[in-house]
């Protein structure tokens, strides 16, 4: 039986609108088993044409190759690694060897891609390398220092490597000298008692001293076809077994490959880097601004303390809801169990003691100084850790009272002089007039014309800052219950005090000041204030740090939306640096990568090559990102620490997210794998365009 029957091919090239050009033209040929053929003929008669068919490069317009019994029409495309592996050799006239690895690496590819083992297939490729005239010093060389006769026999030994049956070789002496050309036909030669060598070759003088058989071809067919020595048959029968496909061969390419474009991926690894530490700061930034923001609201000394009225809605028509404030009814309060749990309730005296009464020191008015009340300074009701300097005052009394630090440093710029421990002079006058039922008015003045020392300094968040003064609410309560309204006792014939006129008066009089005060009781019951704490019916809770916080969370929550959307853009645009690089990688490559094919490795091995290159920067990137947004995250935390008061605003999820451990380096890591794997696949998919026949011919 014939090894190879060529049956009737032609191969038809369209040249312009409607004319067909026959580069082959109805071939019929036989080949036997082994035996050096020679297939001559002038430039462009069609000897490439038909070894590209041969190979499989290419397919003949009609026509069939029949191989070892099976049709090449009926040959999967799958099957086809296996063929080019196994089956046939192909050597070229450009060599066609990975110019970046070594010699013995070039040799030995085919067994690797094979799944022979490295220790196996290198003692292999050391005889054949040794059986073509290759010195033992060049195997570890890289094949690109070799010169032309030397890289032709190291494609040859490649070729052979793995015993094909059939061994293919496009004008394999067309870029050598004479004495090269002769040794490469000497190979050939001795190859060819073992095995079918079909060589094409213009050079036919010294070609005829080795052929078994020249073929002519002429224009696209035969010619001549003229038998020169009786072929013996020695072949060899040998059957391949399926090796574990599991080798390294294609790391050693990866690394080369890696080597060769460091730059290009510290720059992927750069930029992919950028975009996850964007990811681990936003996620740290997203989960973690709530919880700085309350930590940072909590630090003022009135926390805790607010006001509560009752709201009646007196008209709601459309959009519009008109409401009137009231003083709650005192029974309902106390017995509202939220209130009464959590708070100290107190009849409020901003009416008769604003938060702007007049402050100065010897004859100096101070301004834009607010006075707040605190419950008291004894230690349940206050944040001790704010304390910066002084004290706080041991006793309730209204003559000491502390500062925030906004204060201090107001007070000591306008008055040019250390303030702590330092007295000032509180002032205010309140006319009230109570009207009897005979419509007689009695009036009383409030007077309050007091000395109070400063005797300590806090240190509150600095947002939204405001100079304050802090004083005891306990010791104002004692004191209004001592100052007896003059008029309105006489008039009544019993010792009515301020305090007394306050809690009696009515809903709607001014002096109510229409709401209780709260102060919450133990100031570790502070995370409970966040809670959007509901009163129940008409019962509102304002606060000024509660307001404080909202106001910092809305806006934190439109820097969100901001870093969220500038994420996606650094992720989108990662995403595509990395599928550009891979692409070029690629694109780059596909000469390698026809050469790989042409030895018999698959399209998966071949695109995992690629896969592993983006995934190493990828993981490289992971670990960077890690390493580096922990410092980076801090510095930011410092920077805005300093403008706005607020602590670990950014925290690198990395131990546990979302209460699960090490979830985010889990989610990073599975996140890089699926960004590498589209980033690769996609433009290896969309850059595969040219054919073998193309990559290993024109190029
Ligand atoms: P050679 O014998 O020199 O190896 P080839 O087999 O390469 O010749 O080419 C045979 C003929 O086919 C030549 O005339 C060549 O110009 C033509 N040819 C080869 N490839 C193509 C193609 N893709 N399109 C049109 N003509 C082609
Ligand atoms: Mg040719």
């Amino acid at each position: 039986m014939k090894k190879i029957i060529i049956k009737n091919i032609s191969k038809i090239y369209k040249i312009g609108k409607d004319k067909d050009f026959y580069a082959l033209k109805r071939i019929n040929l036989a080949f036997d088993d082994t035996g050096l053929v020679i297939i001559a003929g002038k430039s462009g008669s069609g000897k490439s044409t038909l070894l590209n068919i041969l190979t499989r490069i290419d397919n003949p317009s009609s026509g069939d190759v029949i191989f070892n019994g099976k049709r090449y029409s009926k040959l999967k495309k799958h099957k086809l690694n296996k063929f080019y592996n196994k089956e046939i050799g192909i050597v070229f006239q450009e060599y066609h060897l990975l110019e970046n690895q070594s010699v013995i690496f070039n040799a030995q590819l085919p067994l690797l891609i094979s799944g022979e083992s490295k220790k196996k297939s290198t003692e292999k490729a050391k005889d054949i390398l040794k059986s073509v005239g290759i010195k033992e010093e060049l195997h570890s060389l890289m094949a690109n220092k070799l010169s032309g006769g030397e890289k032709q026999r190291v494609a040859i030994a490649r070729a052979i490597i793995n015993d094909p049956k059939v061994l293919y070789c496009d004008e394999p002496t067309g870029a050598l000298d004479t004495t090269n050309t002769k040794v490469v036909f000497e190979l050939l030669k001795k190859i060819s008692k073992k095995r079918l060598v079909i060589c094409v070759t213009h050079n036919l003088p010294i070609a005829k001293e080795y052929a078994d058989r020249i073929i002519e071809l002429s224009d696209g067919h035969v010619a001549s076809d003229i038998s020169i020595n009786p072929i013996e048959n020695n072949v060899i029968t040998r059957e391949h077994k399926q090796k574990s496909r599991h080798n390294n061969w294609t790391s050693k390419i990866l690394l080369t490959n890696y080597k060769r474009r460091v730059r290009r991926n510290v720059f992927c690894i750069l930029s992919y880097s950028i975009s996850l530490i964007m990811l681990l700061l936003v996620v740290g930034f997203i989960t973690n601004k709530d919880r700085a923001i309350k930590e940072a609201g909590s630090r003022q000394l009135d926390f805790g303390s607010g006001l509560l009225s009752e709201e009646v809605k007196t008209s709601s028509a459309g959009m519009l809801t008109l409401t009137k404030s009231n003083r709650p009814d005192i029974d309902k309060v106390k017995n509202n169990s939220k209130i009464s749990n959590l708070f100290e309730i107190c009849l409020n005296f901003s009416t008769i003691f604003p938060q702007n009464m007049q402050i100065s020191y010897q004859d100096y008015i101070v301004q834009d100084i607010l006075i707040n009340p605190i419950y008291s300074f004894d230690n349940t009701h206050i944040d001790y850790t704010l304390l910066d300097n002084g004290y706080f005052p041991n006793s309730d009394s209204l003559d000491e009272v502390v500062i925030n630090e906004l204060a201090f440093s107001y007070l000591c710029s306008q008055l040019n002089k250390n303030v702590l421990f330092e007295e000032f002079e509180i002032a205010n006058k309140y006319l009230t007039t109570y009207v009897d039922e005979y419509d007689n008015e009695i009036s009383d003045t409030f007077v309050f014309n007091r000395k109070v020392k400063i005797v300590g300094i806090v240190k509150e968040i600095n947002y939204l800052p405001s100079p304050k003064m802090y004083y005891s609410h306990q010791a104002l309560e004692k004191f209004l219950t001592e100052s007896v309204l003059e008029n309105l006792s006489t008039y009544k014939g019993k010792q009515i005090t301020w305090y007394d006129r306050i809690a009696e008066c009515d809903n709607n009089s001014l002096l109510s000041s229409y709401s209780y005060r709260l102060f919450l009781k133990n100031y570790n019951y502070k995370n409970q204030l966040f809670n959007n704490i509901d009163f129940g019916y008409n019962l509102v809770f304002t606060s000024q740090s509660l307001i404080l916080c909202d106001s910092l969370i809305g806006f934190l929550q439109v820097a969100e939306y901001g870093t969220i959307l500038f994420l996606a853009i650094t992720m989108l645009g990662a995403i595509l640096i990395l599928s550009i690089m891979s692409f070029a990688s690629y694109s780059e490559d596909h000469k390698s990568s026809a050469i790989l094919s042409s030895l018999g490795a698959s399209n998966d091995d071949i695109s995992s090559i690629y896969l592993f290159e983006s995934l190493i920067n990828g993981i490289i990137s992971v670990l960077l990102s890690i390493l580096l947004s922990i410092p980076l995250s801090k510095l930011i935390n410092l920077l805005i620490n300093k403008k706005i008061d607020l602590n670990n605003l950014i925290v690198v999820s990395l131990n546990s997210f979302l209460n699960i451990k090490f979830l985010f380096p889990i989610i990073m890591i599975f996140l890089t794998f699926i960004i590498c794997l589209f980033s690769t696949i996609l433009p290896i998919l969309f850059s595969k365009r040219k054919s073998l026949k193309g990559e290993l011919q024109n190029l």
